[in-house]
């Protein structure tokens, strides 16, 4: 059967949300972030991308090209209540919708087209979105998800763009290499070192060239450029979960060996989340007491795979649960509800230094694995802590 492959991405999402609530921000260069000493951008308007602001730059420099923004702090529980308005809409029209991050959402329309036409589907749907959030939202129809997601990219702002069956190669063809979702800085620059910039230059290497280079990923690159994605349109509720306990060998109420616990295994779970480039938006903690009694206790939160803001949360959750000055046998953390995308930039905390030290971590650990480095904290003695590896269902 023909795939008909919907990707849509609601244009500078933070920045379209703002000017809802204050339209005096409409046409303005608007700056979303913390506005101290070392905060980042998280998101910004078109207007201000042209004087060479973009998301993750130091606020500090973000002004300094562009001195006439206005910054705005950001309410991440805002964004994520549009967020899910336009989960819900296309929830209620299209058969199979995977929400891909807080502003983007992939849907297998197959099959549809027999009544509708798939490309109508998808403007009419457009429409209703805008219409029904006043939110500007761009679309891109074609076989696959990448090809579909590329498209939306070309299509922005606020446009929709179809690629015909048979025609993948040809729409690919004259864009950068960058273009293509799995290319990243490194290998960005390796192809670039090898005189690759366009795709249509990879579309005429062959395979095992990429594959010589840059192994089973080049592979993947390469049949991306050449329009080739089979990866199935996943339903958020399938999305597994994640999960780590700690058994204590000697049942315990110290509060400084239950906290560097919970850091230790909300440290690997946050790292396991952005090694497979996904954000948990719920978290769930266990606690089983010495008579075996057991307690858990959840809360949503705003998609994250930060430690500080997922440990935050998870001590909060903790203080709430552990009312009872009782000898704990077993603590576990769990996330759910996870979905792909890489780490978003915490408006409100995160500082140029946080995310500098969790990417030097994660590639350290990427290279010599999980245990190799830990924060000073995570440092249990052993003579009172347990290992921790089970998973909780
Ligand atoms: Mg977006």
């Amino acid at each position: 059967m023909d795939r008909h492959i919907v990707h849509c991405d609601l244009d500078t999402f933070f920045v379209s949300v703002e000017r809802l609530i204050n339209s005096d921000l409409k046409g303005k260069p608007v700056l979303i972030g913390g506005n101290g000493d070392r905060g980042v951008v998280a998101s910004c308007s078109y207007e201000a991308r042209k004087f060479g602001v973009h998301s993750a730059m130091p606020m500090k420099l973000a002004l300094r090209l562009c001195p006439e923004a206005t910054v705005v702090r950001g309410d991440h529980d805002l964004y994520a209540k549009y967020s899910n308005i336009v989960t819900e809409i296309i929830e209620g029209v299209a058969p199979i919708v995977e929400k891909a991050s807080i502003d983007e959402h992939y849907l297998d329309i197959s099959g549809m087209d027999r009544f509708f036409g798939s490309w109508n589907w998808t403007k009419e749907l457009r429409s209703k979105i805008i219409k029904e959030t006043g939110l500007p939202i761009s679309f891109g129809l074609s076989v696959n998800k990448t090809v579909s997601k590329i498209a939306t990219g070309e299509a922005k702002p606020s446009g929709e763009k179809q690629v015909a069956d048979g025609t993948e190669k040809l729409f690919l063809a004259p864009l950068s290499i960058r273009k293509i979702p799995q290319v990243g800085e490194k290998s960005y620059l390796l192809l670039r070192n090898m005189g690759i910039s366009q795709i249509e230059t990879l579309q005429q290497m062959e395979v095992f060239t990429m594959r010589r280079v840059m192994g089973e990923n080049g592979v993947s690159i390469w049949q991306k450029a050449n329009g080739q994605d089979n990866t199935p349109v996943v339903p958020f509720r399938e999305q597994k979960s994640m999960s780590k306990e700690t058994t204590f060998q000697i049942d315990t109420i110290d509060m400084n060996i239950l906290r560097r616990t919970l850091i230790a295994m909300v440290d690997e779970l946050a790292y396991e989340l952005r090694a497979q480039q996904k954000l948990t938006g719920c978290i769930t903690i266990k606690i089983r007491y010495s008579n075996f009694d057991t307690h858990t206790q959840q809360i949503s939160i705003n998609y994250s795979n930060s430690d500080r803001v997922i440990t935050e949360k998870v001590m909060e959750l903790f203080k709430k649960l552990y009312s009872r000055r009782m000898l704990i046998r077993l603590i576990g953390v769990k996330f759910s509800k996870l979905i792909h995308g890489s780490y978003q930039v915490d408006l409100f905390n995160d500082t140029q230094q946080d995310i500098n030290l969790m990417q030097a971590i994660d590639k350290i650990r990427n290279r010599f694995g999980v245990n190799y480095i830990k924060k000073g904290i995570c440092l249990l003695d052993k003579e009172k802590g347990g290992g921790h590896d089970d998973q909780f269902a």
